[in-house]
């Protein structure tokens, strides 16, 4: 009988004899395009999920099975359980894939995984095909060496990841049995660089808020600019009044619960190697450009251990279709990455605030006192940007205690936010419920000035244990 050592040895020996193998079985799943988001053909997500569940088959894997729940896209469950009395392992990944972005972006097709300098690109060769990947290959090769694993092995491959898992608790509580375990290990996070194996054990959370300023019934000639205020630079104003001078947010109590990290994960960060440039050249930072946030916080401190704001998506009026107007109404999409010590959970203020909005606008009608439609419309749950979403023209107002809102302007917010540690389903996005003066638009989920450049997993051979098999991944990761 083989020592365990000898057992990896030997299966890392297979992984890398059968590597192309495995290259292929990605390169072939990658061209489905299971993109999950609204508007696209939700069939290639079940083929996605067949395909997966084939290639589970093909692995060893038992009991394969493509779970359903109506109206939601199917995930793959497998499972290898021989050890009675052993731990069991919960592998999760995700096959459903973002929407391509703007093809211009692409040096080769998204859905045509292209290998450059040892690199593969295309959609999903990363995020997550590249994950689930690691781990059947790693669970294959230890099976065709040793006919048996070491520990009981349960598979999880979710169809709707990258649309914020909007059906993962029906699906646990349909599911419960089957996704029993003694510990999760989850394939869809960042990889630090290849040959330097990485273990994610703490990510930010995120908190997202829909934000529509409204001036306007309808667009006007800009003949009329002086005197009627534009939307779109009261927008913008507000959002560049979120972010000091010295890179920090500028959002009151914001900072106020934020945990510092404790100094043995200090000294962890700091220990690893980090190299500005190569950070900068990876992330397809122009020469010339500047890191941004809190320059007292080192590279990786600010992004990992403080919260952080991105605009994900700013609407007014595409070039195009544009003409010589005010517009009537903008929107942005917000979002804030948490850190531990925020709490999501603290949204009962802001309730009573809401509510207590919400009844002054009854009384007066829903116009504030100089006639304007005045809005707001806070969904459950919190809102970890309230309180700043200020207007320079002291206009627009939120939370400011006194039932005051949308003067002039009509406000909308949409708020999702996930508590910390929520291992499976990290963050969600909400859609604004009102289709607003610019129609409903939801905007394709694709990441913004986004190209296969963040997608790509290395290639190079896996030398980490079979049933420790980290993501390996250099850069990119989902909006998490
Ligand atoms: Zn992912």
């Amino acid at each position: 009988m083989a020592t365990t050592d000898g057992i990896v040895r030997n299966a890392l020996g297979d992984l890398d004899a059968r590597l192309d193998h495995w290259k292929q079985t990605l390169v072939d799943l990658c061209r489905i395009p299971s993109i999950s988001a609204p508007g696209f053909p939700p069939e290639e997500v079940r083929r996605s999920a067949q395909a997966v569940a084939q290639i589970l088959r093909d692995a060893g894997v038992e009991h394969v099975e493509v779970l359903e729940i109506p109206g939601v896209h199917p995930y793959v469950y497998g499972e290898w359980l021989h050890r009675p009395g052993g731990p069991t392992v919960l592998l999760y990944g995700h096959h459903d894939v973002m929407p391509p972005g703007r093809a211009e972006k692409w040096l080769s097709p998204a859905f045509e995984p292209t290998e450059r300098d040892g690199r593969l690109y295309g959609r999903g060769t990363a995020d997550d095909k590249g994950g689930v990947m690691a781990h059947v290959a790693a669970v294959g090769s230890y099976l065709r060496v040793a006919k048996t694993l070491p520990l009981n092995v349960k598979f999880i491959i979710e169809g709707e990841e990258e649309i914020g898992s909007r059906n993962l608790d029906r699906f646990l509580e349909q599911y419960r049995a089957k996704m029993a375990a003694d510990f999760i290990v989850l394939t869809d996070t960042r990889n630090y660089d290849v040959g330097h194996p990485a273990l994610t054990y703490q990510l930010r959370g995120i908190c997202q808020v829909d934000v529509e300023v409204q001036g306007l019934h309808q667009p006007l000639h800009s003949g009329l600019s002086g005197p009627v205020p534009d939307p779109v630079q009261i927008l913008c104003a507000m959002i560049a009044g979120l972010r000091k001078q010295n890179g920090a947010l500028n959002v009151p109590g914001l900072y106020a619960k934020v945990a510092r990290p404790g100094a043995k994960q200090l000294a962890r960060i700091r220990k690893l190697p980090l190299s500005e440039a190569k950070f900068k050249k990876d992330s397809g930072m122009l020469p010339g450009v500047r890191l941004w946030g809190e320059s007292q916080f080192s590279l990786f401190e600010r992004m990992w251990t403080r919260p952080a704001l991105t605009v994900i998506a700013l609407e007014a009026r595409p070039f195009l279709s544009s003409s010589n107007q005010i517009i009537e109404a903008a929107r942005a999409r917000l979002s804030l990455r948490t850190v531990p010590g925020m709490d999501a959970r603290e949204a009962g203020p802001a309730h009573r605030e809401e509510a207590h909005h919400q009844a002054a606008l009854r009384r007066e009608g829903n116009r504030d006192d100089q006639g304007h439609h005045a809005v707001v419309d806070h969904r459950p749950r919190g809102a970890g940007l309230r309180g700043r979403a200020q207007c320079p023209q002291g206009g627009l107002r939120q939370g400011d205690g006194h039932g005051r809102l949308g003067r002039h302007h009509r406000l909308r917010a949409a708020v999702r936010r996930s508590p910390q540690g929520r291992a499976l389903h990290p963050y969600g996005r909400r859609r604004s419920q009102h289709p607003g003066p610019l129609g409903e638009r939801e905007p394709p989920p694709g990441r913004l000035g986004e190209g296969d450049a963040l997608d790509h997993p290395p290639l190079r051979r896996a030398r980490a244990p079979a049933a420790a098999v980290a993501r390996r991944r250099s850069r990119g990761s989902c909006v998490r």
